[in-house]
């Protein structure tokens, strides 16, 4: 059906005179049309009702479909897809709770703004709409909505093509985000004229137009920056998503401004950018008068723009961003630029001549001593040697080997796993770095390990707290079947946060925080066939990752860590008060 749906020209006069009936097309084929017309060729799902057969047919149309063993890590691959290329990855999955489980994804990836669309089969619309009880019945649509940036629902074949145009659309213009389509089976087998058919599917034409500034409000900024004492830039992952880096980088170096990358924006520039103050971040966050964001958010991670972080004094905003509620969110910006950020960072260039004000030096030399007095005591704490291994002794092994290869893409998530990796493991280039996100969450490690490995072919490096491999272990069997060249580093230190706590009543069961200890990660790739690494010391670590990265093959490093180094929350032991009350 397919081949006369592509090819209806050849087709000889002899066949099409044999064929009694026009010839059809069906839900199944238009879906797959669709997506492959808008060179959308990768789906990251989980087979099941009703969509068993379109994944099948998927792979025979030439797509790749990589099935997960739980449809939030399916999701999570297509979310960071999406972030990496500027196209919504697709996630598929069955109906109600292979639904749900995806709906984590796509609330994470709308809540990053990640283009992503999630496709679930659903059941008969009459039959959920009375509940009757369906299989798997679910109002799926509605339950999508309030966690999606749009949700549309198919119900002729003939609407699929403008269905998925729309969700296209939608997920990658103005402020990315995650898209729900609904197809309920019915859809799937329905048939039209193949003619009618083929007509009915959009190519959809520049799908994320650009966005000019207004040029009032770039000369606007302009003022305010050219005012500044202590300019500051920072720099979002709408930034590393906007893919405008030889731009910003232009931007940073004509300026001579100093800036800071937020965590997945590391790289935009190399960390070892002289103009980067990540070493003096405290520093600069609370001397800045005038602070320029591009595509970051003033949110929880930047404390909302006030209070001790911000020195208390009040600062000049100048805010580049491509959603217009987004400004005042939180403070007052004195300078709002709308726009997509490549257009914006142009004409803030564009307005800057020789006559531009570079910053003092005093202000960049007091950051310089900053940096450099924080760098040294780094490197005092990296180089020593304890045993067991620390968190500081174990990332310092990595970012030695990660140093030789600036081209590998490093998930990372946990608590004090994050925390100590983002600030010691240096990026080079753009978008190689995914974590936790605006929500901080732990889950995203091994959807996004394979989502990074499969949509850029190279290899992932993932740094992981136990407590947060937890969440997405079972895909160690997804990595090993598609034989992907990830590296899993396990921080193993017995439970979350560190694995020392005891249960105060002396009873059996354990501390709620605390896991099985001397637990074998290592083992359990090795159940599918991947290569497995014991690392008690650092240099027993760095062994393995060299082995692993020059190998390719799916490997899971168990890096053994005291298990009394970690901090509860991490960094955010403010927002887990009550830990710290039962403590007292
Ligand atoms: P971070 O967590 O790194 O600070 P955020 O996710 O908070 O970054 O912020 C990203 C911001 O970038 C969002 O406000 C989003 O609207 C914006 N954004 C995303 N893509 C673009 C783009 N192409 N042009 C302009 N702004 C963008």
């Amino acid at each position: 059906m397919a081949e006369v749906l592509n090819h209806p020209q050849t087709a000889t006069a002899a066949e099409t005179a044999k064929q009694e009936t026009p010839a059809t097309t069906d839900g199944f084929h238009l879906v797959i049309d669709a997506l492959k017309l808008n060179d959308l060729n990768t789906i990251f799902g989980l087979v099941g009702i009703p969509i068993t057969d379109l994944a099948r047919l998927a792979q025979a149309e030439g797509m790749r479909f990589i099935g997960f063993r739980h449809e939030q890590h399916a999701g999570n691959a297509a979310a960071i897809a999406g972030y990496m290329t500027q196209k919504p990855g697709i996630c598929m999955t069955v109906s109600a709770p292979g639904f749900l489980n995806g709906l984590t994804a796509l609330a994470n990836a709308t809540t990053n703004c990640f283009p992503m669309i999630l496709i679930s089969g659903s059941s008969e619309r009459e039959i959920v709409d009375l509940q009757q009880g369906d299989y798997e019945e679910m109002d799926q649509l509605n339950a999508a909505k309030p966690y999606a940036k749009a949700a549309y629902r198919v119900l002729h074949a003939e609407d699929i093509g403008i269905g998925i145009a729309r969700a296209i659309r939608a997920a990658v213009s103005g402020r990315p985000g995650g898209v729900y389509l609904d197809l309920p089976a019915k859809l799937l087998s329905q048939t039209i004229d193949a003619v009618k058919g083929k007509q009915s599917l959009v190519r959809v034409v520049d799908a994320a137009p650009r966005q000019l500034p207004a040029p009032d409000s770039v000369k606007r900024a302009l003022d305010v920056l050219k005012g500044a004492k202590r300019p500051l830039i920072l720099l979002g992952k709408g930034a590393a998503y906007a893919q405008a880096d030889a731009q910003i980088r232009e931007l940073v170096e004509k300026s001579g401004i100093p800036y800071l990358p937020m965590s997945m924006a590391k790289g935009l520039l190399p960390d070892t950018h002289e103009q980067s103050a990540s070493a003096a971040r405290s520093f600069v966050l609370q001397e800045a008068d005038v602070v320029l964001l591009i595509g970051a958010r003033l949110n929880w991670l930047l404390s909302h723009g006030k209070g001790k972080t911000w020195g208390g004094a009040p600062k000049q905003f100048i805010q580049v961003d491509i959603s217009p509620t987004e400004i005042d969110s939180n403070v007052a910006i004195a300078a709002p630029v709308i726009g997509d950020i490549g257009s914006c960072v142009s004409a803030l260039l564009g307005g800057m001549d020789a006559s531009f004000p570079k910053p003092s030096a005093g202000w960049t030399g007091a950051i310089a001593e900053r940096k450099n007095k924080n760098l040294e005591k780094m490197a005092a704490t990296l180089a020593k040697n304890p045993s067991p291994m620390n968190f500081h002794s174990a990332l310092r092994a990595i970012r030695d080997v990660l140093k030789t290869r600036p081209d590998i893409n490093v998930v990372n998530e946990g608590a004090n796993t994050l925390d100590y990796a983002r600030s010691i493991i240096d990026m080079y280039e753009p978008r190689k770095r995914f974590d936790s996100g605006t929500w901080g969450i732990m889950g995203i490690g091994m959807g996004f390990a394979i989502g990074a490995a499969v949509t850029s072919g190279k290899p992932v490096v993932a740094i992981e707290g136990d407590s947060a491999f937890g969440f997405s272990g079972m895909e160690l069997e997804t990595i090993c079947r598609y034989d992907l060249p990830v590296c899993t580093i396990v921080f193993n230190n017995n439970g979350v946060y560190r694995g020392t706590d005891v249960n105060p009543t002396g009873g059996k069961d354990v501390a709620p925080t605390v896991f099985v200890k001397g637990a074998r990660y290592d083992k359990m790739i090795e159940a599918f066939g991947g290569v497995g690494h014991h690392a008690t010391t650092p240099e027993e670590l760095t062994k393995a990752l060299q082995e692993a990265i020059a190998s390719g093959k799916p490997t899971l490093i168990n890096a053994v860590i005291d298990e009394a180094a970690g901090t509860e929350s991490g960094r955010l032991t403010n927002l887990n008060p009550q830990s710290t009350a039962m403590k007292k």
